[in-house]
């Protein structure tokens, strides 16, 4: 989609094997592979005896049958989530019924913003609704356990309550779905707001850990510098759509045909939301007029 990201679409990990990602942090792959989930989830065994889990993942008992096999003879205290989507947080339950642990998360699935009238939440079969946190979380919250200590750090935009964790200590934050190694994150409105992903994006810019692991893909080494073309290729996108309504495009189709060259057709619906996440932080911005709420089926135009 991008060759200004240093994107890494590899990663040697096979469905339901264990691995050692890095000291003391064990990674599974789920077995849901898809044009948005990459290879699968992604999901982390943090400790050693007493262990985290860090997004179970999908309903998917033979995933979540890998997960507690991996940690047979220990002890599951905590079940961290990063955000409410079908791929990472509906194995919560499971992991819950299965240990007894309990679940920490920012809070429940909701929308970025009042949905307009008429609107559905648009991405509505990637969420979900039925996860509660047992311990909401909040900014520099502190989970810890047996020889370990999460930070929560809000990173709204992918999800209103997506949230990363910082291991404290160890110079490694799990960034979920907010940054990845393989691809850059889908930021669709309503669930997802573009001004809450720049703004997360710059808190994450401003911190120094080296090493991040994501819901999707291999670890991401030089995150900093990663985090920076993240916002560089949002900047930039930004920038294209501005120029494109500067040449008389008006509506977000004719845009996606023009920015998105070579985009995977399963992909098109998702560039469209991620345009019109442009477009609402545009407007709200002063640089783009649309009639009423900005909306998928809109026309636009450069204010002034
Ligand atoms: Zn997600």
């Amino acid at each position: 989609m991008s060759d200004d990201i240093p994107f890494n679409k590899k990663l040697d990990l096979a469905p339901g094997r264990v691995e050692e990602v890095v000291p003391g942090i064990r990674r599974i792959l789920a077995d849901n592979p898809s044009p948005f989930t990459f290879k699968g989830t992604v999901s982390y065994i943090v400790g050693q005896g007493d262990v985290a889990i860090i997004d179970p993942g999908p309903d998917d008992e033979r995933h979540i049958g890998a997960l507690l096999d991996a940690v047979r003879g220990e002890t599951v205290t905590h079940i961290v989530v990063t955000h409410t989507h079908r791929d990472h947080s509906p194995g919560a339950a499971l992991v819950k019924a299965a240990t007894g642990a309990k679940t920490y998360a920012e809070g429940p699935h909701r929308a970025a913003r009042p949905l307009h009238i008429g609107e559905a939440p648009r991405l509505d079969a990637s969420n979900d609704t039925d996860f509660r946190p047992d311990q909401p979380l909040a900014e520099s919250d502190v989970v810890s356990g047996s020889g370990w200590a999460l930070e929560a750090i809000p990173t709204p935009g992918h999800t209103a309550n997506h949230m990363a964790y910082a291991l404290r200590g160890r110079d490694l934050i799990f960034s979920g779905d907010h940054v990845m190694g393989w691809s850059t994150s889908i930021v669709a409105p309503p669930d997802g707001a573009m001004s809450d992903y720049m703004a997360s994006l710059e808190k994450l810019a401003r911190r120094e850990e080296a090493l991040y692991l994501p819901g999707h893909g291999d670890v991401i080494r030089n995150a900093p510098r990663f985090v920076q073309s993240y916002i560089r290729h949002r900047e930039g996108r930004e920038a294209s759509i501005l120029h494109r309504l500067g040449k008389g495009a008006t509506d977000i189709p004719t845009l996606v045909r023009a920015i998105y060259i070579g985009l995977d057709p399963r992909l098109i619906r998702a560039a469209g939301l991620s345009v019109l996440a442009h477009l609402e932080d545009l407007v709200t911005r002063g640089m783009v007029a649309t009639e009423g709420a900005p909306s998928i089926a809109g026309t636009y135009r450069l204010a002034g």
